[in-house]
């Protein structure tokens, strides 16, 4: 694919300039990765260098299964860090049938060239029908694609909701019997596949994940369900820009209301920002220029593993939702106001008494 506009051969710089994207925000791009990865500004020229260094970029073989390509439109649509191009850039995308222009036989022969040299990154985008007929391409199963490529893939990256847990695609009834990547591929490929949850995917996270490898090869440190712990080791509701309001009992009772116009918390409307760990509060979407809860929507918690069951109706309120400083005790949204003020005084409580034991152990603070 990357022959077809004539970059393959070009040095990054030249690709990058080539695309519009200036070294001044190719650097920024770095510093941002650094920052969602957690890392100091001193591995910013590491980080700039992992990328730049690659004459031979990993090849990526993206598949898409059964979705509406979301991840691939959120992909092509990224444009700070202008991630579409860095990614096509960084990597050899090899093959993805949503955005080559080529089709047919050419791309059968691109992909079946691929499989043949192996030791590419394989990026499954939709679920996978397990049923025999449900789901296919080019005469094949795509169980049986996926179950094909896995093996001589050097990492595996399931992208959004679809694809890490079954997604809107296997929800009940699921006719077709749809299933993530990790349960059709099974315990064989633990610690391999890393699942990017969310719907559609995070391209900065998605861009992170794979520096993170060009700069370790090594995939990052995974939670129960095989999400980076870095990105997904939060719940919205504690970076939540609304989460004072919820404090302090102040609820959106009623779409159009003035509480709505004022800001106030979405809990009552359904918010299931409380059971869900995902980085939306912190990373956003749209070039970081908002998200769900920002927007005045509820988080439906398209982050977690069965979203569109566990959390349906989505506009129906979570039965009850744990407040710091009272542990094993749920509170409903009408004891919400109550409950948050005396955590608040029992922290303030706790604050003063270790202010207390500070002054009596030093004798001045
Ligand atoms: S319930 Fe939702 S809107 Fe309210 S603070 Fe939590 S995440 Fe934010
Ligand atoms: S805020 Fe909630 S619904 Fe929106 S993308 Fe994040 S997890 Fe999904």
């Amino acid at each position: 694919m990357r022959k077809e506009h004539g970059l393959a051969t070009r040095d990054l710089v030249d690709r990058l300039r080539y695309s519009g994207v200036r070294r001044r925000d190719f650097l920024k791009f770095c510093g941002v990765t650094a920052g969602l990865l957690g890392l100091s500004e001193a591995y910013i020229p590491r980080i700039a260098q992992a990328i730049e260094k690659g004459t031979k970029r990993p090849p990526v073989v993206w598949l898409n299964f059964a979705s509406d390509t979301g991840c691939t439109e959120a992909l092509i649509k990224a444009t700070y860090p202008n991630a579409a191009d860095l990614v096509l850039d960084i990597l050899s995308v090899d093959y993805n049938e949503t955005i080559m222009a080529a089709a047919g036989q050419q791309v059968e022969e691109v992909l079946q060239k691929s499989l043949k040299e192996g030791n590419y990154i394989l990026v499954i985008e939709g679920g996978i029908p397990t049923k025999h007929g449900y789901g296919m391409i080019a005469g094949k199963d795509m169980m049986d694609i996926a179950k094909e490529f896995a093996p001589k893939a050097i990492a595996i990256l399931a992208v959004g909701s679809c694809a890490t847990h079954g997604g809107v695609p296997a929800a009940n009834p699921n006719p077709s019997a749809i299933k993530g990547v990790s349960a059709v591929l099974g315990d064989a490929y633990k610690g391999k596949i890393v699942n990017l949850d969310l719907c559609p995917v995070n391209v900065e996270v998605l861009v992170a994940v794979i520096v993170n490898y060009l700069l370790f090869k090594k995939l990052p440190e995974l939670d129960v369900y095989g999400r980076p712990k870095t990105f997904y080791g939060q719940l919205i509701h504690d970076n939540c820009e609304r989460r004072a309001h919820f404090d302090a009992g102040r609820f959106v009772e009623k779409f159009g209301s003035e509480e709505e116009a004022l800001g106030y918390c979405l809990y009552k409307m359904g918010c299931k920002g409380p059971m869900t760990y995902a980085p939306c509060p912190k990373i956003m979407y749209n070039d970081r220029i908002s998200w769900c809860v920002k927007a005045g929507a509820p988080c439906i918690g398209c982050g977690e593993p069965g979203w569109t069951d566990k959390f349906a109706g989505f506009y129906e309120r979570l039965p009850g939702v744990s407040i710091p400083g009272f542990k094993g005790v749920e509170f409903t949204a009408d004891k919400i106001g109550l409950a948050a003020g005396a955590a608040a005084a029992i922290g303030i409580a706790a604050h003063a008494l270790g202010s207390t034991k500070r002054i009596k152990k030093g004798g001045e603070e």
